[in-house]
């Protein structure tokens, strides 16, 4: 069994990174510039963006965050959006979700310029994904995508089980494993709530991809000898023994999983640091198109 350490695979991306950003600037050209927007005080959401603006300071590109209060309304919000899209400064707009339920996910992601959907969720980026055609791919399964491929994983054939629909993560994430590309060429069955035989269909996963976002949900007896793990849960859950008081749990059982696995993503340091270097080549991709 190996790991699949996204925690250094990462880091080399980001130096490979930084060295292209050092050459931008050599060059006298524009900086990539990333735009995030939070709205509100949502605790795992203020991680999540800090890592990210922490990792543009890292490689050399500017960050903006803008902090929004929880109840500001869905219109003043698209006006946010709609100044960054006309700044030229800006090269990617995130914003990070869940939002508010009083705002519309779709109504903001539609908003967003296609050509600076660095997060890739807008339905334009998402068509051209399906379509085989250029665009930003969302974070998630980019980052697990070029993990397979550091580690040479060659996937062509493969049965591939995702475990999880979301727009964000399990969708796409079926359609980059059955395109026609390296790490890809996979067959894949997508699996849901209403998935019947979950267990019997995982038993036939070459690689399995749980983004169900329930703890330890995948446990040894679902998961052939050899198969290959990619681990995307992020749940926090109560252990007194951490100084927080909890600790964050992946949907795999890793230690009664890991041992029958060829390949296995830890949580955490597995798909979380890759989903921060996705979203940074992203950055690098929309700054280097739009300038
Ligand atoms: P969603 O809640 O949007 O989607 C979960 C999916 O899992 C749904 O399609 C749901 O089915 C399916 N599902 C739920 N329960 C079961 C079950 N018992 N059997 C089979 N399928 C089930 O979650 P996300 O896709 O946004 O995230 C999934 C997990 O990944 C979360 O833990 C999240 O925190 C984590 N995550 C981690 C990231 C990282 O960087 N590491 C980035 C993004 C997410 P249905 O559609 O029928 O409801």
């Amino acid at each position: 069994m190996q790991i699949l350490d996204g925690q250094t695979t990462s880091q080399a991306i980001k130096d490979a990174l930084k060295i292209q950003v050092a050459q931008l600037i050599n060059e006298g050209k524009k900086v990539p510039h990333l735009a995030a927007v939070l709205v509100g005080n949502n605790g795992a959401s203020e991680t999540y963006v800090g890592a990210k603006v922490k990792a543009c300071a890292e490689i050399g590109f500017k960050s903006t965050l803008i902090r929004l209060e929880d109840d500001i309304s869905e219109n003043k919000l698209l006006g946010v959006i709609e100044d960054l899209n006309n700044n030229p400064e800006v090269d990617g707009i995130l914003v990070q979700l869940p939002l508010p339920k009083h705002i519309s996910d779709e109504n903001v992601i539609n908003a967003i310029s296609v050509a600076k959907d660095v997060d890739g969720f807008h339905p334009i980026s998402i068509g051209r994904l399906v379509q085989g055609l250029p665009s930003f791919v969302p974070a998630t399964p980019h980052g697990i995508m070029l993990l397979l491929e550091h580690y040479k994983i060659n996937t062509k054939g493969m049965h591939a089980v995702v475990v999880g629909r979301s727009n964000i993560v399990g969708r796409p994430m079926s359609i980059l494993l059955s395109s026609n590309t390296n790490p890809g060429n996979c067959t894949v069955t997508i699996c849901h709530s209403h998935t019947r035989n979950l267990k019997e269909i995982c038993l036939q996963g070459d690689i399995i991809v749980a983004a169900l976002g329930k703890a330890e949900f995948v446990t040894a007896d679902m998961v052939k000898e050899g198969a290959i793990i990619i681990d995307v849960g992020i749940t926090p859950v109560v252990d007194a023994s951490k100084k927080s008081g909890f600790a964050l749990k992946g949907d795999v059982k890793f230690d009664e999983v890991a041992p029958k696995c060829s390949f296995i993503t830890p949580v955490p340091k597995g798909v979380g640091p890759m989903t921060i270097a996705a979203l940074m080549k992203n950055t690098f991709k929309a700054c280097v198109e739009n300038n």
